[in-house]
């Protein structure tokens, strides 16, 4: 696996393999690797012939200094673990080689990227990450990027980002890894305190209630919120959502239905977590139950 510093190395590493038609793969990371990285990077090998990540904190997408400064970072530890994931290129620039002086440019995309963690983190967020994904496109012209459904509303963002600006790029939408207890691993995690890991499980949990009184036919996405919102404040984290939202437009529902995504973001001490879970209707599970039923008889 080679590191490539600045957007011409990359450009002159990659033309060759472009020329004889290799299948590009990107995977976007701000590095401190864990498996969820890892699931991306091996997908994105099962699937491309030239795989490139590309680490980098990118201070746009921040809404706190103290959040950016505190991000974890060990490029050394991330280079030995991508390169063991079959990685071709590790492309970790500088922060002036991706904004020099005087750059100026903001990707926006409007509704979508105003609720959720669009209000809490600031409209500036969505716009850092925008901003960022379109100029790593860019750099890197991939055919086909690799993001985490942990993100759940980036990947919306991303694919809106994609189709409103006709980018060419396929989106491929990876399954959240989870730790054996439920929890999402997040770079983040690694600032969380024994008795703090204890209570991040809390977002799992809420989540998998909310989902379970879900499938069992409860529709009424107040009622089953409450349950959800119970869990988190018993574990004492401060929660900032727990909401359940339509899995395309992020819009709230007051009434479960087929695409319906349970969303959660939680302070668990200083340290903010996000997760969500897909809601299957307790009437999707009954037609299933009735077609397996009909189908037996
Ligand atoms: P990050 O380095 O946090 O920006 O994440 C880079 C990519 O990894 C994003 O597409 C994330 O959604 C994805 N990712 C982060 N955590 C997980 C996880 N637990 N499972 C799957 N993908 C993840």
């Amino acid at each position: 696996m080679r590191t490539l510093r600045t957007i011409a190395e990359l450009r002159a590493a990659l033309a060759p393999h472009r020329h004889e038609g290799l299948r590009i793969g990107l995977v976007p990371t701000m590095g401190a690797f864990h498996e969820g990285h890892l699931s991306l990077m091996r997908r994105a090998r099962a699937d491309c012939d030239i795989v490139v990540v590309s680490l980098f904190v990118n201070p746009k997408q921040f809404n706190e200094g103290a959040d950016l400064d505190a991000y974890p970072r060990d490029e050394a530890r991330d280079a030995l673990l991508a390169a063991d994931a079959g990685v071709d290129y590790l492309f970790a620039p500088d922060v002036h080689e991706v904004y020099p002086p005087g750059f100026a440019a903001t990707v926006s995309l409007g509704a979508l990227t105003e609720v959720l963690e669009g209000a809490q983190r600031g409209p500036a967020h969505f716009e850092g990450v925008a901003t960022v994904v379109t100029k790593l496109f860019n750099m890197v012209a991939p055919d086909v990027a690799y993001f985490g459904q942990k993100d759940a509303q980036q990947t919306r963002v991303i694919k809106q980002l994609v189709r409103d600006l006709n980018m060419q790029v396929q989106i491929e939408i990876c399954p959240i890894i989870r730790e054996g207890d439920g929890l999402a691993m997040s770079s983040r995690n690694v600032r969380l305190s024994p008795d703090e890991r204890e209570q991040a499980t809390a977002l799992s949990r809420a989540l998998r209630i909310v989902a379970e009184q879900a499938l069992a036919g409860e529709s009424d996405a107040d009622a089953v919120l409450a349950a959800g919102r119970a869990e988190l404040d018993a574990a004492g984290v401060s929660t900032e959502y727990l909401e359940i939202v339509d899995g395309e437009t992020f819009a709230p529902l007051t009434t479960i239905h087929g695409s319906a995504l349970a969303v959660v973001a939680a302070w668990v001490g200083s340290t903010r977590l996000i997760d969500n879970h897909p809601l299957s209707t307790g009437s999707i599970a009954a037609q299933y139950a009735g077609a397996a039923t009909a189908g037996s008889n």
